[in-house]
């Protein structure tokens, strides 16, 4: 039989309650107990679900109370030293749920351990951290509880892994002489364990994650997996091997040949992957179809999958089949039905979680017994399928007919960068180590609650807008009187720098409790693009326009690109990345018009997600940094030679894309480097960035008021690797999250640092 397995369900609870519990424990106000109690009731709904939607594999020890990357720290006892000496009582050996937490958030004596994405979704893991004479031991039996947890409540589970060759990949060497998968031999012990008492408590499969094996590998790497595998086969359970987020390609080998007992593999990714896995499949190996797409919210075509799964069962057998999502469906909200402000159509084209369950399950039916086993399921996607497809509001022949008109030219500015510069510094007449912020201004708790008010009813839109107004006048005034050069309106009138452009533009659809976790208990709600993209009305001239009146200085307009607009939504299946980022560019191209015709002299276009887009295998690299630094160009090449464009990415690490970055032909970009104390900057000295920069002399993640001198050093070693006259000073990022007091103090040492440069230069 073709059984419908899933990988991992999200465990933030329907109405957040993952969030509320663990905030509250942090808090002080509800302790260890009533957390657990939580989360118990959570992973029991989950099953529950899942048991109900008709699933044969069910998955345990995917609930996490911050980050399963963490949990695998915890599992292996891989606690950095800095928080085994700490004052939670900490039985010896095993990791409890404050030193779990303090790795996570970090306490007063420790920094938090280091956050990055997890492979290229928005989920964000806590990086582990190994030494050189790093010891592992099992310190925490989590897979083996909820296992038992689940049996006890008549639910027998696949309990997952995280994978030890990922696991390793995924940590920082702490020096620069080891290289992570030099340690095994060390982690392999904890693992065999772990699958022993797993096989002892009853579970016949474990699902082991090793979505490495969908990248460029390493040698070391490629050599791990043989070695790990060949010890983790004698365990005890059957391992189903899971890989995700693209196709196996020059790894479909390696994969196969280990001695494993099941493969999945992501089919919604990499379509073209299943003949070349069907036949490097050895005897017995069950098969895991990754049919249904667990990174996005569309209502998948049963009809047109049926075939892939009638063609693996000629292959393979029904004994050898599952049917599963591609990935965890940890990166999908989770109930389509609790959508009450969608419509109805709209509705009828989107599963979440909850609904996807479903179709693995209607899907594995057919595939047993045929389409008609299942015919209710199968029509009822037919007919949205084809609704979908035909309905107007998703091809709108007017933006198709533009994107398609899109021409050299379209991505060309007049001038080149140099006779630009000239126009715009007459234009502009800013002084040497010109000084600005990088939009945002902070959204304190009154900006916030007049937001509520508003949105509530409470206070109508006049008088909102009056508070939005004085705040904006209160905040220029404030850059005038600090004597800021490029001065900003300071962004409180929007939420999130995506929401409140997608909110303005066609073909976008917000949701209500569509939230994913981001990292922790920090969850987003991502904006659907269903249409096509275009502008009715201009989005941010009004703001920009008012702050402009108020000064004599220069206001820069502030928008966010059209590649973080795409990577920050759940983006349409049914054409190219590229098509509707393109159609995004056009709609913002028409913004930075309409802010130049208002008399706004510079732009600044985000784009912090240019990096994160980049495909995983670095083949892809290019086919995306062209069709994504286009998107830019396209949004940004239409204004005057005078006009100068900014654009802000919020990291500096680019030394292998320079080239890409310096092709945007952004006449200024500001990036993070404060942090780094400029080392950053290396990659500019191998690679000469033509055009004007700014990198951050402030770090703003912190509340910490940096002196002047500091900030000084900090452009000093700027003007080691790039030219004074190209130097712009800056903050890191936008000052949303930070308070005003920081705001003035770091401001003027911003100033009076930038006014020395002058001085000395
Ligand atoms: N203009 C935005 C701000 O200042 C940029 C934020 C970002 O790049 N993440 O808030
Ligand atoms: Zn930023």
């Amino acid at each position: 039989m073709i059984r419908a397995a899933n990988l991992g369900f999200p465990r933030i609870g329907r109405t957040r309650e993952l969030k509320k519990a663990t905030e509250a424990y942090w808090a002080g106000e509800s302790d260890a107990g009533q957390l657990a109690q939580i989360a118990r009731a959570l992973r029991h709904q989950n099953w529950r679900e899942q048991a109900d939607a008709g699933l044969s594999v069910i998955p345990s020890n995917d609930f996490s109370f911050y980050d399963q990357v963490l949990d695998t720290t915890a599992m292996l006892g891989a606690v950095p030293p800095r928080f085994s000496g700490g004052a939670g009582a900490q039985a010896p050996g095993t990791v409890d749920l404050d030193t779990y937490f303090a790795m996570a958030r970090g306490t007063d004596d420790a920094p938090a351990m280091e956050m990055t994405k997890w492979f290229d979704t928005n989920y964000h893991y806590i990086v582990p951290e190994f030494h050189r004479d790093q010891q592992f031991h099992l310190a925490s039996t989590k897979p083996i509880d909820e296992f038992e947890e689940a049996k006890a409540a008549g639910v027998h589970t696949r309990p997952v892994l995280l994978g030890p060759v990922t696991y390793l990949a995924l940590g920082k060497a702490k020096e620069s002489d080891l290289e992570p998968q030099d340690l095994l031999e060390r982690v392999l012990p904890v693992y065999e364990e772990v699958l022993k008492r797993l096989a002892a408590a009853g579970a016949d499969w474990v699902q082991i994650d090793e979505p490495r094996l969908a990248l460029d590998l390493t040698d070391a790497e490629r050599a791990s997996f043989p070695a790990a595998y060949k010890r983790l086969a004698a365990a005890g359970p059957k391992l189903m091997l899971a890989t995700y987020f693209d196709g196996l390609r020059d790894n479909t080998e390696l994969a196969a040949q280990l001695p494993v007992d099941g493969l999945h593999v992501d089919l919604v990714r990499a379509p073209d992957q299943l003949e070349s896995v069907l036949q490097a499949l050895p005897g017995e190996t069950v098969l895991s179809l990754g049919l249904i797409d667990g990174r996005n919210v569309w209502r998948a075509d049963l009809s047109g999958l049926l075939p892939v799964v009638e063609q693996a069962k000629r292959a393979l057998g029904a004994d050898r089949l599952e049917l599963a999502p591609s990935c965890s469906l940890l990166h999908t909200p989770i109930d389509l039905e609790m959508e009450d402000q969608l419509d109805a159509e709209l509705k009828s084209w989107l599963a979440f979680a909850k609904q996807k369950l479903h179709e693995l399950s209607a899907l594995a039916t057919a595939g047993n017994h045929g389409r008609d086993a299942a015919r209710q399921a199968f029509d009822a996607a037919d007919q949205a399928i084809r609704a979908r497809r035909d309905s107007a509001r998703v091809r709108d022949p007017k933006v198709r007919a533009r994107t398609a008109a899109i021409t050299e030219a379209d991505k060309q500015r007049h001038s080149a960068f140099h006779e630009r510069r000239k126009k715009q510094q007459k234009h502009l007449q800013l002084p040497k180590f010109p000084t600005t912020t990088i939009g945002s201004f902070p959204q304190t708790r009154e900006v916030r609650r007049a937001r509520g008010q508003f949105r509530r009813g409470e206070i109508d839109a006049r008088q909102y807008e009056d508070f939005l107004k004085t705040t904006t006048e209160q905040a220029v005034r404030l850059q005038e009187e600090l004597g800021l050069d490029v001065l900003v309106h300071g962004e409180f009138e929007r939420t999130d720098m995506v929401e409140y452009f997608g909110e303005q533009l066609e073909g976008f659809a917000f949701t209500r409790h569509a939230w994913v976790q981001s990292f922790g208990s920090r969850y987003v709600r991502p904006p659907i693009i269903y249409g096509d993209v275009s502008r009715p009305e201009a989005m941010t001239v009004k703001w920009s326009a008012y702050a402009q009146s108020l000064t004599d200085k220069p206001v820069k307009g502030m928008l966010t690109g059209p590649v973080t607009i795409q990577q920050w939504s759940f983006v349409r299946d049914d054409q190219p990345r590229r098509e509707t980022c393109h159609q995004i560019a056009l709609a913002i191209r028409d913004e930075v018009q309409d802010l130049e015709n208002a008399g706004i002299r510079l732009i600044q276009i985000d784009e912090p997600a240019l990096r994160e887009g980049l495909p995983l295998r670095r083949a892809d690299w290019e086919g995306y940094l062209r069709w994504a630094v286009d998107a830019f160009r396209i949004a940004s090449a239409g204004v005057a030679d005078e006009t100068q464009i900014h654009t802000h990415m919020c990291y500096a690490e680019f030394n292998d894309i320079m080239a890409w970055i310096a092709a945007m032909d952004a006449d200024v970009i500001s990036i993070e480097t404060s942090r780094s104390a400029m080392e950053l900057l290396d990659g500019f000295v191998d690679f000469r960035y033509p055009n004007e920069i700014g990198p951050g002399v402030w770090d703003i993640h912190s509340p910490r008021v940096p002196s002047s001198a500091e900030m000084r050093d900090l452009l000093s070693k700027a003007a080691n690797v790039i030219d004074a006259d190209q130097l712009w000073v800056n903050p890191d990022c936008g000052l949303k999250t930070r308070g005003w007091p920081e705001v003035e103090a770091s401001l003027k040492n911003l100033v009076t640092a930038a006014r020395e440069m002058r001085r000395a230069a």
